[in-house]
């Protein structure tokens, strides 16, 4: 991976860069970054230009042998170690070293825009709990005590690094206190509130802005020949996530059935709420789109809630006269007219807070229906006028 083809501002590939020669490069980075961001391909980027035999000021030579080993992910040098869990393929005692081909492909199938929520599914084990285990941790720690293949560093890309199974992260510490000579960790997190705060203190940190919407407006146009004016709408609501941007740009079907799931539900809360008989819509409705979701597996489940969130966050600006500070698609914008009222500044914060709690239960393995249906009528009694 070059630097050129990093979706970061060039300020901060270059600050890399220094680092790297004025040999001040920390051998414990950290890299947070909200989600979607390009962290993965920065981190390969930067120990692609540690490693390269010819870089020049800007980049890596991209010729030479080393990078030629880069680009296919397959340098001896470079481990990478990222949540797994058994599989039906791998049965028991599975580490990230089981999964490096399917993880290598899954890489380049993404252009390097990966993200956790595809690898589960890719994983098969979508509702078990993946994580970098015990087994992980010896690897590295067995792996550090002997010389580099290659005489340069030793690199260790740790993807997900809030994923480390917290009985495996003291094996770890040592290691990454006390290194051995030329050796380079990456840890990359989206949530740093995840990361053991021994693990904080011990790395140097370095902050990944989310991607501008002119540079996801641009790729989405290269990656997918989509029109302008789909870029632009897509590249507004995204949020800084080139993961989100793609999925909107491939998948339409997944927003519409979303926005058309999220207006039953809200019309429904609102009358619910309200205390109208509504004759088109009733509980019904909303129980099949309950048993819909549930279908779907919890990591959807906890997408659908994240979306629920942000359409509630639309109405409360709507409601509050912050119109420009809406991201959402012109048929989200018509139901978020419509029910604008429901959220006030007074009731944002539970309503915001009963969500937050499902999310916490469905990673908890709570009843997915029970968890739903509490929340539905929870949501009608805090949006409740009186
Ligand atoms: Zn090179």
């Amino acid at each position: 991976m070059l630097f050129k083809n990093v979706m970061v501002d060039d300020e901060l590939k270059m600050q890399l860069i220094t680092l790297i020669k004025e040999n001040r490069i920390s051998h414990a980075q950290l890299y947070l970054s909200s989600a979607g961001a390009h962290s993965f391909a920065l981190a390969i980027a930067f120990a692609q230009y540690l490693s390269c035999e010819n870089p020049n000021e800007t980049d890596s030579c991209g010729i030479c042998p080393t990078c030629q080993k880069f680009e296919k992910l397959a340098h001896p040098d470079l481990h990478l170690i990222f949540p797994n869990c058994i599989t039906k393929n791998v049965k028991k005692d599975p580490d990230s070293k089981q999964f490096a081909q399917q993880f290598r492909e899954f890489v380049f199938q993404n252009n390097y825009h990966i993200d956790i929520d595809d690898w589960l599914k890719e994983l098969d084990g979508e509702n078990k709990q993946a994580s970098i285990n015990i087994r992980d941790c010896s690897n590295i720690i067995n792996q550090n005590s002997i010389r580099s293949f290659e005489g340069g560093h030793k690199m260790y890309i740790i993807w997900c690094a809030d994923r480390l199974y917290h009985a495996a992260a003291p094996k770890l510490l040592k290691t990454l206190e006390e290194p051995e000579n030329k050796t380079l960790f990456i840890l990359l997190t989206e949530n740093s509130d995840k990361i053991l705060t021994t693990i904080l203190s011990r790395t140097q940190l370095v902050k990944i802005p989310q991607i501008k919407s002119d540079v996801i407006k641009k790729q989405l146009i290269e990656d997918y020949n989509i029109s302008e004016t789909k870029a632009e709408d897509i590249a507004a609501i995204c949020e800084g996530n080139y993961h989100k941007a793609k999925t909107l740009a491939t998948e339409s079907t997944q927003l519409r059935e979303m926005v058309s799931q999220f207006e039953t539900l809200v019309k429904s809360i609102y009358s619910l709420s309200r205390k109208e008989s509504n004759e088109q819509i009733g509980y019904p409705d909303v129980k099949e789109i309950i048993n819909d979701i549930v279908a779907k597996g919890r990591e959807e489940q906890k997408n659908f809630l994240k979306y629920l969130i942000r359409g509630f966050r639309n109405m409360l600006m709507m409601s509050t006269d912050n119109e420009n500070l809406i991201r959402a698609t012109a048929d989200e914008k018509k139901i978020i007219q419509n029910y604008k009222d429901m959220v006030t500044l007074k009731n944002a914060n539970a309503i915001l807070n009963e969500c937050n709690s499902a999310i916490y239960h469905i990673e908890r393995n709570g009843n997915s229906g029970l968890v739903f249906t509490d929340l539905y009528l929870k949501l009608s009694q805090i949006v409740s006028p009186a």
